[in-house]
């Protein structure tokens, strides 16, 4: 059974969207069902810096979806082009599910061009330069599920940054805002054996395998920032918790320009 509906939760959304350029870049296919996979460009001027905003590769993962569509159906006046793809794996949105409809992590086989979405979303940045990405994910701090034994749990927001060098990081900027609005940071030592230096999760080029993260860090920028929120929090937190990360690294990048 379906948790959420594709057409009327993000295709009948996009297409309302006023003030902004919506594509679908291609269509995913399960059976008789199709999905379109959409693009949504907001541009400033052609001169401008281009930036990448993804969301919801994993399905369960929607606060980031909820948080690109909020940012693009309200005012916003940075000078950038924006581009989103607010809603990376259809399927598994719908159903509420962290793989696609064959059972596949899609940030696992990034590299793998027969994985249709990653086919699509790798045609459509294929030659795009940005100034910086920011990939939405959460976090389910389930102890004991496999991935976070007794006490390893994450009990906050954290972030991965990607970026060559480490003094380019800006990310503690960021969580300094984010802890004046009382967001929770994590306090733990390591996050699933990254060093975790007060929420921040540290990078460098070749560290994030086959994910979107490391095809983006590879091949179309400099800098990713990969923010984590807790889906043990109201859905508003986590929602209004992506919306600021992205907010406050738009406004940084245009402070450092
Ligand atoms: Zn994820």
């Amino acid at each position: 059974m379906s948790m959420r509906s594709y057409q009327s939760d993000v295709a009948l959304r996009m297409r309302s969207l006023k003030g902004a350029n919506v594509q679908e870049i291609g269509n995913v296919k399960y059976k008789s069902n199709v999905y379109p996979v959409f693009s949504v460009r907001t541009e400033k001027g052609k001169k401008l810096p281009e930036v990448a905003v993804f969301a919801t590769i994993h399905g369960d993962e929607p606060a980031g979806f909820h948080a690109s569509m909020e940012f693009l159906e309200s005012e916003h006046d940075y000078p950038f082009n924006l581009t989103f793809i607010p809603c990376l794996n259809p399927y598994g949105f719908e159903n509420d599910k962290h793989e696609n409809a064959d059972d596949v992590n899609l940030n696992r086989v990034f590299n793998d061009n027969s994985v249709q979405e990653v086919n699509i979303i790798k045609k459509f940045l294929n030659g795009n330069k940005y100034l910086f990405a920011v990939s939405m994910h959460e976090d389910k701090p389930i102890v004991g599920n496999g991935v976070y034994p007794n006490g390893k749990n994450p009990n906050g927001f954290y972030m991965y940054e990607l970026c060559p060098r480490k003094g380019d990081i800006i990310g503690n900027g960021i969580i300094r805002e984010l802890k004046y609005q009382g967001i929770e940071i994590c306090t733990k030592p390591d996050i699933e054996g990254w060093k975790n230096e007060g929420g921040i999760l540290w990078a460098p080029r070749d560290r994030m395998g086959k994910t979107i993260e490391q095809h983006m860090i590879e091949n179309h920028t400099n800098h990713v920032l990969n923010p984590e929120t807790l889906t043990s929090w109201d859905m508003q937190k986590r929602v209004s918790t992506q919306k600021q990360v992205l907010n406050s690294s738009l406004e940084k990048f245009y402070k450092s320009q």
